[in-house]
């Protein structure tokens, strides 16, 4: 596995794949990986010829008071585990590489970013994913790119994105990995001590209830939300947001006619959690 860290470099190995009509796959991260990560790069081993995976914390998407500094970075670790993933290469940039100075493009996706973790976070935040991903879809120039379902309102962000600005890129979303009792996997459960850690199973079973709910046949959103509440506030959680939103459109839905998707986001001791369920519709 090769690991490169300029623009000209990955663009090389890139283009040489194209020369020989070799399919790319691109797997775009923050690093700190953990089994939702390799998920996504088996993914795009099994069907790809050349699978890059990219190494970045991008510091656009995080707002001035949240945890740029202190996000997890193990590189040598994370391109061992990729390298045993038979990823072919990581590309790590320098911060300055993928913003140098006088940079000063931004890519805003409206509507869909102005709700769950865009109001919660600020609307800077899917303007830098949009922005980082474009850039890595301009510099690498993948046939596909994997992105997880844990991040749903990141991967219709994406899809949006490629959509209305015609970029020639199939989106491949993935199933959301979790830990044996339920937590979703996340770089950020390295925050979770011991309490906390035993506190954070709630965000799944809060959407397990509710999903059971829909399934037993109630429609309701506020039925639903309310049996996913009441497992958080068993677990004394208070969630940023819990919510029952159109899975394509993100509008608030009031009856689960089509697909829906249940968001959470919480504080649980250090950490800022997130999860999801897409409650599937009659039609
Ligand atoms: P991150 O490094 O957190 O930016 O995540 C990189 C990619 O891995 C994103 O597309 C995430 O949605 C995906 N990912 C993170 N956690 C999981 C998980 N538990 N299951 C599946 N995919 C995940």
């Amino acid at each position: 596995m090769k690991i490169l860290r300029t623009i000209t470099e990955i663009r090389a190995t890139v283009q040489a794949a194209r020369a020989e009509h070799r399919t790319v796959g691109l797997v775009p991260t923050m690093g700190a990986f953990h089994e939702g990560h390799l998920s996504l790069m088996r993914e795009a081993r099994a069907h790809n010829d050349l699978v890059v995976v990219s190494l970045f914390v991008n510091p656009t998407q995080f707002a001035a008071n949240e945890d740029l500094s202190t996000y997890p970075r193990d590189e040598a670790r994370d391109a061992a585990l990729a390298e045993a993933e038979g990823v072919d290469v990581l590309f790590a940039p320098e911060p300055s590489e993928v913003y140098p100075d006088g940079f000063a493009t931004t890519v805003h996706v409206a509507g869909i970013t102005e709700v769950l973790d865009g109001a919660s976070r600020g609307i800077h935040h899917f303007d830098g994913v949009a922005t980082v991903v474009i850039k890595l879809f301009g510099i690498v120039r993948p046939d596909v790119a994997y992105f997880g379902q844990k991040d749903a309102q990141q991967v219709l962000v994406v899809r949006r994105v490629v959509r209305d600005l015609n970029l020639d890129v199939r989106i491949e979303a993935c199933p959301i990995v979790r830990e044996a009792d339920g937590l979703a996997m996340s770089s950020r459960n390295v925050y979770l001590d011991p309490d906390a850690r035993a506190q954070a199973t709630a965000l799944s079973r809060a959407l397990d209830a509710a999903h059971a709910v829909h399934d037993a046949g109630a429609r309701d959103a506020a039925v639903i939300r309310t049996a996913a509440l009441e497992v958080l506030d068993g677990a004394g959680i208070s969630p940023e947001y819990l919510e029952l939103r159109d899975a394509e459109t993100l509008e608030p839905v009031a009856t689960t006619r089509n697909d829906t998707l249940l968001a959470v986001a919480a504080r649980v001791g250090a950490a800022r959690l997130i999860d999801n369920h897409t409650l599937r519709g009659d039609a």
